[in-house]
């Protein structure tokens, strides 16, 4: 199975391109980009003002897959939306949908498992498949919108994977997603959370995109970074941290860094300390999370430690807030639905 030709992996630019070689009008490309990204057609033969001679020819050229959602969870409590995705090659991921006061934001997957080896993270215990390509990327998006039938209007890639590890297809998904041929979105409502591949994040400050970029950095010692992210062996912290500062430089926009407070683990005075020295003179934010428990380890805190540790920084000058818990009655941590499903009988899970 090939995704590189599905007609939604496809920049607008490529489309013109391609329509342009096969001799049709230039306006075909928008009429076609209209069914993809405003109307959202579900298959080429629903692109009905297409001639069908093109129709035909697009069938021969491109795949059109969809992906599938195979569990819908919502909580009651605050509307948060958990969906499982089926692969077209069967591979699963997994999108939240989460309600703020802004509005409805999507956070999105961009591999099927990962790499990075993080301790306390259930994406990475069931090891890595693959990259996703911009079609399945965009697909949570389009899916989700289609499943619920709520709008999306901001984005993160904070979902399985880990997404400067897959850069070409994450890069290709948001020139899709801005472009006003595409899903029209502006980059200013996408954030993308990183375990920090330095050299990748001077690649995206070279874009200058506007996204806000996350950092998970989770210890501000590098030894106890190294043991929680293996990451850190490849990257140390004063090199993240100078590519962190080469992006505000850049792009002008601050800098948030995730924090999963862990009992035991980064949670002490000294730990606030250095993190607050580590920001000093950069515009940034840093973001408590609870630690979420898995199964596979002991790893906890609750919100009562996160706000203490958070008052700490903040009386130590930091911008920082607890996030909030959302989903908590429909609670897997990241990557946790997907292993049990994977695991499971599908056929009383649908
Ligand atoms: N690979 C990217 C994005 C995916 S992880 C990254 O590392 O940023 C999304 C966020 O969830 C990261 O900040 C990650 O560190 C955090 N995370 C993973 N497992 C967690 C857990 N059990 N509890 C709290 N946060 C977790």
């Amino acid at each position: 199975m090939t995704f590189i030709s599905d007609i939604l992996s496809l920049t607008p630019e490529e489309l013109g391109k391609y329509i342009a070689g096969t001799g049709e009008k230039p306006f075909r490309t928008k009429q076609i980009l209209k069914w993809l990204h405003q109307k959202r057609a579900a298959s080429f033969d629903a692109m009905s003002d297409i001639p069908l001679g093109l129709r035909e020819r697009l069938k021969s050229d491109f795949s059109f897959e969809h992906i599938k959602p195979v569990r819908v969870l919502e909580s009651p409590a605050d509307g948060t939306v958990k969906l499982l995705f089926e692969l077209c090659d069967g591979n699963h991921i997994e999108t939240v949908l989460m309600s703020y006061e802004h509005g409805d934001s999507l956070c999105v997957s961009t591999q099927a498992g990962c790499k990075m080896g993080c301790r306390f993270c259930a994406s990475t215990i069931a090891g890595f498949r693959r990259n996703l390509e911009p079609c399945e990327i965009l697909g949570q998006l389009y899916e989700t919108e289609r499943a619920t039938g709520r709008k999306v209007s901001s984005i993160v890639l904070m979902g399985i994977g880990e997404p400067l590890d897959n850069f070409d297809n994450v890069v290709k998904f948001l020139r899709i997603l801005s472009s006003p041929d595409g899903t029209d979105m502006s980059l200013r409502h996408v954030s993308l959370s990183t375990c920090g591949l330095v050299d990748r994040i001077y690649d995206l400050a070279a874009l200058d995109f506007g996204l806000t970029l996350s950092i998970s950095l989770h210890s501000p010692y590098d030894e106890k970074r190294s043991e929680l992210m293996p990451v850190n062996n490849r990257y140390h912290i004063p090199e993240l941290m100078k590519a962190c500062r080469d992006y505000f430089a850049k792009t002008g926009r601050r800098i948030s860094f995730e924090y999963a407070l862990i009992e035991g683990e980064n949670d002490s005075y000294g730990d606030a300390k250095a993190l607050v020295g580590l920001m000093k003179g950069m515009p940034a934010h840093i973001n408590i999370i609870p630690v979420n428990k898995i199964k596979e380890r002991s790893y906890r805190s609750d919100r009562a430690s996160a706000q203490r540790f958070c008052k700490l920084l903040c009386g130590l000058g930091a911008n920082a807030t607890v996030r909030r818990t959302l989903g908590a009655d429909i609670d897997a941590a990241c990557g946790q639905l997907r292993r049990e499903y994977e695991g499971a009988d599908k056929n009383t899970e649908v």
